[in-house]
């Protein structure tokens, strides 16, 4: 996917700050960070929203949020508590059309569903 900005991260084509990589998963830390703590999880396979998730991709789901513990562990927020969140589709807020988990932390987060 040429036109798509965490595949050329994915490709290192795109400079990002790599936080966790895995033969599936790769998480970095967002440009344009919401709270100390904003990691973006992604799968390496292109995936454009939620909605083309398939049976094939629900081990690579279960690795995204394993991911997202342990880099809310490896960070310290992990007990203090934390939020994940996935965009679909413009109402939703998607911007980015590749799937990806925000790992929200590191601050008191208020305002439960915006
Ligand atoms: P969403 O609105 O859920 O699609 O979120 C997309 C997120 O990707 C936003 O929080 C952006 O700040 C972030 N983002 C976009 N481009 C980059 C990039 N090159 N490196 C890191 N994060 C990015
Ligand atoms: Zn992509």
């Amino acid at each position: 996917m040429n036109n798509c900005v965490f595949c050329r991260i994915i490709e290192r084509k795109i400079p990002a700050k790599i936080v966790y990589e895995d033969d599936d998963v790769l998480a970095f830390e967002d440009i344009n960070p919401h709270a100390p703590v904003h990691t973006l999880i992604i799968p390496k396979r292109h995936i454009s929203t939620l909605l083309d998730l398939t049976d094939e991709d629900l081990l690579i789901c279960g690795r995204m949020v394993k991911a997202a513990n342990f880099i809310a562990r490896e960070k310290g927020i992990a007990e203090r508590g934390f939020r994940l969140v996935s965009n679909c589709n413009p109402e939703g807020g998607q911007v980015v059309y590749h799937v990806h988990i925000h790992l929200l932390g590191g601050r008191q987060l208020i305002a439960p569903f915006g």
